[in-house]
C-alpha cells in the first residue's frame, strides 16, 4: 500500500501516530519500469498536517559508470515529509495551503499518496557515478570488453603517468631512508 486512507488519523487528536508496511511499485526513472517499494512509515497527526516519518527499500535498474553493465541498485529511502489536507475532514470545506512550494497534500477522498515523495526521495540517492559492484573491473580501453568478465588479449596498457610519478615518489622515498639509515 503506498496510498493510505487518513481520514481517521485527521479526526484525532494532534499527536496521534499509526504505524503502517508500506509495499507497492513506483515507476522512479519515469521510463516505464516499475520498482517495488518496502517498508514502514510513521503518520502522526500535527496541527496543520500529517508527518510522514519512515525508512523504504527499493531498488532501480541503471547502468554501472564503469563497465556500463545494466544492474540493480538497492535505495535506501529516509522520508519525512508533512502532508496537508486539501479540506477538512468533518466540514468538507476546502482548506488553504501553507504556501510552500512543492507541499504534498491530502486529496478530497483524504487519500495520502506516497508515490511522488518516493519518487523524489529515489531520484535524490541515486548515485551520481553508480558501480556495479564496489571493485568493478570496468571495460578493456582498447577492445571494450568487460574485464568483469575475465581478462581479453590485449597486450598490457603503458603505465599511467601519475603512476610513473608516484613512482618516482616511491623511489625518493626509499633513498631518503637509505640515506637514513648510514
Ligand atoms: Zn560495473
Ligand atoms: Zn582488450
Amino acid at each position: 500500500m503506498i496510498q493510505i486512507n487518513v481520514s481517521k488519523l485527521l479526526k484525532e487528536p494532534i499527536g496521534s501516530i499509526r504505524n503502517y508496511e508500506i509495499g507497492g511499485t513506483v515507476d522512479i526513472t519515469g521510463d516505464g519500469v516499475s520498482s517495488k517499494i518496502q517498508g514502514e512509515v510513521r503518520l502522526t497527526r500535527t496541527n496543520r498536517s500529517i508527518l510522514v516519518k519512515g525508512t523504504l527499500y527499493t531498488e532501480v535498474e541503471i547502468t554501472c559508470s564503469r563497465c556500463l553493465s545494466l544492474f540493480s541498485c538497492p535505495l535506501t529511502l529516509n522520508i519525512e515529509e508533512e502532508y496537508f489536507p486539501l479540506i477538512d475532514v468533518s466540514s468538507g470545506t476546502p482548506l488553504s495551503l501553507p504556501g510552500e512550494l512543492g507541499s504534498f497534500t491530502i486529496d478530497e477522498h483524504h487519500v495520502l499518496d506516497l508515490t511522488e515523495a518516493i519518487r523524489q526521495y529515489a531520484l535524490l540517492v541515486i548515485p551520481m557515478k553508480p558501480l556495479c559492484r564496489e571493485d568493478c573491473a570496468g571495460l578493456c580501453p582498447s577492445c571494450g570488453h568487460n574485464l568483469n568478465q575475465g581478462g581479453c588479449d590485449c597486450p598490457p596498457q603503458e603505465a599511467d603517468p601519475r603512476w610513473s610519478k608516484l613512482k618516482k615518489l616511491v623511489l625518493t622515498g626509499l633513498v631518503d631512508e637509505q640515506e637514513g639509515m648510514e
